[in-house]
């Protein structure tokens, strides 16, 4: 029975027409996952299939032995393989932009932490998809038979047809299909495309902004005192995790107990992404005008400008990345990341900060900006914190798996408790100094811990989860700064219930600096009066601008929305 089987599937192939018709449903594959997953209307997906399926099934008849067309296009044959590993990861798009960006940047540590993960679904990925195909082609160059005109002549003509089919379709629906988006391979290579352009903006960064300047200037200075100011950005952390904002778990007794603390309630980040997020909490840029980016320079020269001694302690490896670009504008950058040569999942613990915040506050005499980059929560979640902090246990898990999600969450929960001692202890730094200082803190994005049936993790994923939106955001006041500026604690306090996003915090540190240039926006600054509630955007894959309710959250992403009141569209 088994031999007739064999005999039967060997004899089906040794004709070229069914192997003409094997390839085109090989390499139609990756599009059809796609139409699947993808959300998009189904006139665009028809023309999503029959277009490329139309251009392969005409390619395809160019020779006689189709083999040799799979052969030339070996590279599309590798790539979809990489797509159909993509699409077993995250389930639902193409290659995106900062897929490529991660695998190129020599800071992947979003994809190198993927990678383990990976291993074995490439494996399969080849072993079933690639390797199949590149043998059946193989053969097919091996055997006698070859395709005949007729059949030629046929074929081409239906391709012809279902190309037009295609088309024709796609007009119907033309307000959302376009062959950029929509259509496998053409997307992922403008991806690609993108992707490399976008490398080469960063890179050319400082000599596009080279002539750039904030014309800055402080004019009011605190009475009788110097003024310091501290913008701790976060990683990874997540407000729903946060005692503050009501989590069961007691994650951030600290904060809870600081007075002179504003923190806002509704606050999302503008991307899923650190290495597109951070550029926005440090300059002027925002989802709804990025581009500006590589004009500007970041926050960090505005305080220069206005007076500022400036300093930047990083505690994470971004070396090469836009963000230590930004750094290095300050008159001291401390890179904690180059002290040891671990690898990016390994970094120093947080409070090893702490010492060369005191030290700089003490050197330096006068005004004093600083910002400092933390590592947060970052995966993996247990070397974030000293054992003195794992009080939620058991917290230790080899990997990412859902059936140690409990000890993962305690893992995380207990990176939550450091970084509230953290803060706390930047905070009694400030206290002790006798400056008046302001401390502004938020997470640049948060984070999948397989929290519903989804069985989601970590971050940066093509299409965003409520998980990875909602972030801790929140200001601290010194006794000193609330007797000097009353009016900027109350306006911050005002705000607190108001829906938030990334793009405040550059107005709003300066605006509780005092800091008067032409790039201040009042209105986006949390601590002034001027500060109006807008509709809040997401930075989608191309860079552009969506309204993040429409970013591709699902009916389980909304259910949380509600339970934790983040304002949206309901559209
Ligand atoms: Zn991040």
């Amino acid at each position: 029975m088994r031999m007739t089987i064999s005999i039967r599937i060997k004899r089906w192939l040794s004709t070229q027409k069914h192997l003409y018709f094997l390839f085109g449903a090989l390499f139609i594959i990756p599009n059809c996952v796609l139409f699947v997953t993808a959300p998009m209307p189904a006139t665009a997906g028809i023309a999503s299939i029959s277009i490329p399926l139309a251009i392969w099934f005409g390619t395809l008849l160019l020779s006689r032995r189709p083999g040799i067309i799979v052969w030339i296009l070996l590279p599309k044959v590798i790539l979809d393989g990489g797509q159909l590993v993509l699409l077993h990861l995250f389930g639902e798009s193409v290659i995106a932009v900062d897929m490529y960006l991660n695998l190129t940047s020599s800071n992947a540590s979003e994809a190198s932490e993927l990678l383990e993960n990976i291993f074995l679904v490439i494996i399969c990925v080849f072993l079933f998809y690639t390797l199949p195909t590149l043998c059946l082609a193989f053969y097919s160059i091996q055997i006698k038979d070859r395709l005949s005109d007729t059949f030629r002549k046929k074929w081409l003509k239906i391709s012809f047809g279902l190309f037009l089919s295609g088309v024709l379709s796609g007009c119907l629906s033309f307000r959302t299909f376009s062959v950029k988006n929509d259509i496998y391979p053409a997307n992922a290579l403008y991806n690609l495309y993108f992707a490399l352009d976008k490398a080469d903006r960063n890179k050319n960064y400082p000599v596009t902004s080279a002539n750039f300047t904030f014309h800055a200037t402080k004019p009011v200075q605190a009475h009788n005192n110097r003024e310091i100011y501290v913008l701790t950005v976060g990683e990874t952390s997540r407000a729903m995790e946060w005692s503050l904002y009501g989590y069961e778990h007691e994650t951030t007794p600290r904060m809870e107990k600081l007075s002179g603390l504003a923190y806002f309630k509704d606050a999302i980040t503008q991307s899923n992404n650190t290495h597109k997020s951070v550029p926005i909490i440090l300059s002027a840029a925002s989802a709804e005008d990025y581009d500006i980016l590589y004009q500007k320079k970041s926050i960090i020269t505005a305080f220069k400008e206005a007076g500022f001694h400036t300093v930047a302690i990083v505690n994470q490896k971004l070396t090469g990345s836009l963000i230590s670009t930004f750094y290095r504008e300050a008159d001291t950058y401390i890179d904690m990341s180059a002290f040891h040569t671990g690898s990016y999942l390994t970094s120093l613990h947080d409070d090893a900060i702490l010492p060369y915040l005191q030290k700089e506050v003490n050197n330096a005499e006068g005004n004093l900006f600083i910002v400092l980059h933390t590592y947060g929560s970052h995966f993996n979640y247990h070397e974030r914190y000293p054992r003195e902090f794992a009080f939620y246990t058991p917290d230790k898990t080899d990997g990412l798996r859902a059936a140690g999600k409990d000890k993962l969450r305690n893992a995380y929960d207990n990176s939550i408790l450091f970084t509230d001692y953290v803060l706390d202890e930047v905070v009694r730094i400030l206290k002790k100094s006798g400056a008046c200082s302001s401390m502004l803190y938020l997470s640049d994005h948060g984070e999948d811990i397989f929290d519903d049936a989804r069985a989601r993790y970590l971050h940066a994923s093509p299409i965003p989860t409520y998980y990875q939106l909602h972030i801790p955001y929140l200001i601290w006041f010194s006794d000193i700064y609330r007797r000097d500026y009353p009016e900027k604690y109350q306006h911050a306090l005002d705000h607190k219930a108001l829906p938030v996003s990334t793009n405040s915090v550059f107005h709003t540190m300066l605006d509780i600096a005092g800091i008067e240039t032409k790039e201040a926006d009042p209105s986006l600054a949390l601590t002034n009066e001027a500060f109006l509630v807008r509709d809040r955007m997401y930075l989608d894959d191309h860079d552009d601008p969506i309204p993040f309710w429409k970013a591709g959250l699902k009916k389980l992403d909304f259910k949380m929305l509600d339970k934790w009141n983040i304002s949206y569209k309901d559209e």
